[in-house]
């Protein structure tokens, strides 16, 4: 580099990569500049919401980034660690001099399943919200809806068009929401039926047809849109720059988020894998991630030592339509506790919960540094399951 400045490069402005481009602010000889392919932050926490016309889902950056902030409307195409650079879809290549990495998940349909790359409708991204916003305009409000998958994400389509008068059924395959407590999920099957979601929860789908749901034991059910949740995939991105990551794809780094192969990479969010041992994919990670990337990558510019990750996590919070929710309580490992609170007030903290997540990253835009982890979940030390 030709000048004095410090060069980083934040590809992925979500919740992760948001707070991070706002925390490395704390250093004003920074150049920063975010890569991400569209040019409105989206709030995916709200996109079954977006679905069922309930909400809106994107957010404009102006509102988020704190000045000096780049947003280049891009997407990255392959990392050179050796050259460290950046090649962009559209052809550009960004030099950094530190890269972090926050490309989220993506929420894709299985390819193992009969039909289901054809017919089924994915929605943990907005496009395919999109999609499925849009067929569902088309269609009469008593068409058969269902729903595979039935944790988080699932249970909230559901209880969210099922709110809005459409006929939902929702198929768990096992369980119905297996990171709640057994009392908290009772209360979120009261409230599915309460709503007339028909809850499946032993039934498990063999095949997806464009007008229909193909169950194991060989029961064919109409479905005008099957709706896919079965949970979260990641972005090649990293696999495919040749830097090492889990089975999933997410990037592996040490207790500090830096990468296992380049110093000068850290990564953030649900594309990160700490030690091996991922955080649970939630914003509720993503936001202290995406600072704890930043203070790594301010403490290397400095020349210090990194300080290590310390995530604890509060519990989980479901919106079962706009009139009901549960917020359930975990210990800081994540495990559910037998304690939650439900109907109205479990609402009111969903709602809270997620405009906090904006609140926190404009907090981070106008305050640089003022996002911290809450200390005490154990993670295990470098080298403790990466040898
Ligand atoms: C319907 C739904 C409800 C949810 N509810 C909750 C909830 O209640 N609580 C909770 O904690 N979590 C919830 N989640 C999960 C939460 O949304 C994710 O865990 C969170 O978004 C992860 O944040 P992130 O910053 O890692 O990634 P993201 O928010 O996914 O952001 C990643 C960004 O990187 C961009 N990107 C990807 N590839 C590239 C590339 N090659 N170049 C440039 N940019 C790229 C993406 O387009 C995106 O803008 C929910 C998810 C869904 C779908």
């Amino acid at each position: 580099m030709s000048d004095q400045h410090t060069h980083v490069v934040v590809i992925g402005g979500g919740y992760a990569g948001t707070v991070a481009v706002n925390g490395l602010r704390q250093r004003t000889d920074a150049d920063i500049t975010l890569v991400n392919p569209r040019a409105d932050f989206v709030q995916r926490i709200r996109l079954h919401q977006f679905v069922a016309g309930t909400g809106t889902a994107t957010v404009d950056y102006d509102s988020l980034l704190g000045d000096g902030v780049r947003l280049l409307v891009d997407a990255a195409a392959r990392i050179d660690s050796d050259t460290r650079t950046v090649k962009l879809a559209s052809g550009r290549k960004l030099d950094y001099d530190y890269l972090i990495y926050a490309v989220g998940s993506t929420g894709g349909t299985s390819s193992a399943m009969p039909g289901a790359a054809e017919f089924a409708y994915p929605i943990a991204e907005f496009e395919y919200a999109q999609r499925l916003r849009d067929r569902l305009a088309d269609l009469p409000p008593d068409a058969p809806i269902t729903v595979v998958g039935a944790g988080l994400t699932g249970i909230e389509v559901a209880a969210e068009l099922a709110e809005q008068g459409r006929t939902v059924r929702l198929v768990c395959g096992g369980t119905l929401a297996p990171s709640l407590s057994a009392p908290g999920r009772r209360s979120v099957a009261k409230r599915l039926s309460r709503l007339g979601v028909e809850v499946l929860e032993t039934a498990a789908v063999a095949e997806v047809r464009s007008d229909a749901v193909v169950f194991d034991n060989g029961a064919v059910l109409p479905s005008a849109v099957t709706v896919w949740t079965t949970g979260f995939g990641v972005p090649e991105l990293a696999r495919v720059s040749g830097l090492r990551t889990d089975a999933l794809g997410r990037l592996l780094t040490d207790e500090t988020l830096t990468s296992i192969d380049d110093d000068r990479v850290v990564a953030a969010g649900d594309a990160a894998a700490p030690s091996g041992q991922p955080l649970r994919m939630s914003c509720q990670a993503a936001g202290p991630m995406g600072a704890q990337a930043a203070t790594t990558v301010l403490s290397r510019i400095a020349g210090e030592q990194p300080a290590t990750i310390n995530q604890a996590f509060l519990g989980s919070c479901i919106s079962l339509g706009r009139r009901a929710g549960i917020f359930q309580v975990a210990r800081r490992d994540d495990t559910p506790l037998d304690v939650f609170i439900a109907g109205r007030a479990g609402a009111a903290i969903k709602e809270a919960v997620c405009k906090s997540t904006l609140w926190g990253i404009r907090r981070e835009a106008t305050k640089p540094g003022s996002i911290h982890w809450r200390k005490g979940g154990r993670r295990p030390a470098r080298g403790e399951l990466l040898g």
